[in-house]
């Protein structure tokens, strides 16, 4: 990947914060460097000990969906924080997880992989795990892997559309009589066999995890097969701004519950979050170019780090920075923005609740864009990726279940 990365004095700034001891606040950053192109706020703390905790509460192996932030500081602090599984899409994610992390176990969890990607994620990079929900794509695999005798496959069942902000139920899984024959199928063929599902990104309600088993425990008991993996995949949520979910233990307890009515003694759980581990590990902070009413011009947008505040039009915390640390007395009122691209679908909704008297020159912090942000960012119109900066704050919004003040170590 090549990135417009013009020479900006942040790029100092970045190695000095990532190797502090106690990284700088936002404010620090914002007063000493007045940035005029956006920047991500990662912290590092947050992303380890929201890290920790998932692993230690989870009741099996915490697969990282890396497509949700791949950045190398990110999936350090993961690391950090007990991740050792990580969930690759593509053969780019798997050669920079197994550069990073030697002893990783990769688990590559697309079902529909280029011929190529297979070969390498096998032969190179010590890929055992693959996913599939069609009978070609096992065909695949048996070839390109040469009919390996250790691998463990895993078969996506698909659902009914349910009750996420992101339905994932069009693309991908068999549906359940078509699982029943790859099971079947795939039996013969593997060390370790699992079923696996995805109830959509942002899944608000902790029983879609329990229908979803409950169907792959119908899937189970037709195959009549042995089982060693059931997969839950991703889709636990985290807080925005006025939609706070339940907490993450509800989901466990459902999961658990309904894993356990499965009668599997033998088999392991997996779960592949993304968003519940990262999306409060990072902010951006952009500029405020122009006011026109209640709509500010911001220097990053829909073809940046603000995809979802686009036309997913997800909300999102916000909060004034002014230079010089002056603070605002003003009340809040409801804005929107208009990113730096010429697109008028460079456009956020919001509503973001900001001071009334917000003018150019000004900053904002937007938080909660750790998770499918700085990643989704393109060139487009010249705009380049923004730089990545470590700081000490904690999270713009707390999620229930997630550490809390008192739970962050921030100078480790
Ligand atoms: C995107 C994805 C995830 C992560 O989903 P979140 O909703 O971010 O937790 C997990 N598994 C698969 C297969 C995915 O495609």
């Amino acid at each position: 990947m090549s990135h417009i990365r013009p020479p900006n004095a942040l790029t100092a700034l970045r190695r000095t914060a990532v190797s502090a001891a106690v990284p700088p606040s936002v404010d620090e950053i914002i007063q000493s460097s007045r940035p005029e192109e956006s920047i991500h706020c990662l912290r590092p703390a947050v992303l380890r000990a929201t890290a920790a905790r998932f692993v230690a509460e989870f009741r099996g192996d915490v697969l990282y969906a890396v497509k949700c932030n791949p950045d190398a500081d990110v999936l350090e602090a993961l690391w950090d924080g007990g991740v050792r599984h990580f969930d690759c899409a593509s053969a780019g994610e798997v050669a920079l997880v197994r550069g990073l992390f030697p002893d990783a176990v990769i688990h590559f969890m697309h079902p529909v992989k280029a011929r190529s990607a297979i070969r390498e994620a096998y032969r190179l990079h010590d890929v055992r795990d693959f996913v599939l929900d069609s009978a070609e794509e096992l065909a695949k695999i048996m070839t390109e892997t040469g009919n390996a005798q250790d691998l463990g496959l895993v078969v996506r069942l698909g659902l009914p559309r349910g009750n996420a902000l992101y339905d994932l139920s069009g693309k991908f899984g068999a549906p359940l009589e078509e699982a029943v024959a790859l099971l079947r199928a795939a039996r013969p063929l593997v060390v370790r066999l699992g079923v696996s599902f995805h109830v959509g990104s942002q899944c608000m309600d902790p029983l879609a995890y329990r229908r979803a088993l409950a169907l792959a425990g119908e899937a189970i008991r037709q195959a009549g097969v042995a089982i060693d993996v059931v997969d839950v995949g991703g889709g636990f949520p985290v807080s925005y701004p006025d939609l706070e979910p339940p907490p993450l233990g509800a989901y466990f307890a459902e999961i658990e519950g309904a894993f356990d009515d499965l009668n599997l003694p033998q088999a392991r759980l997996w779960a592949e979050p993304g968003r519940a581990l990262v999306a409060a590990g990072s902010s951006v902070v952009v500029q405020v170019q122009h006011r026109r009413g209640d709509t500010l011009y911001i220097n990053d947008g829909v073809y940046g780090s603000l995809s979802d505040a686009g036309a997913p039009a997800f909300r999102f915390p916000a909060r004034l920075i002014r230079d010089g640390g002056a603070r605002s007395a003003a009340t809040l009122e409801a804005f929107a923005f208009f990113g730096p691209t010429c697109d008028s679908a460079d456009y956020m909704k919001g509503p973001f609740f900001l001071p009334a008297d917000i003018r150019e020159g000004d900053w904002i912090e937007i938080g909660q864009l750790g998770a499918y942000g700085a990643c989704l960012a393109t060139e487009f119109n010249g705009f380049g990726c923004a730089e990545t900066v470590a700081v000490r704050d904690q999270p713009m919004l707390q999620t229930p279940g997630h550490p809390g003040d008192d739970q962050l170590d921030l100078a480790a």
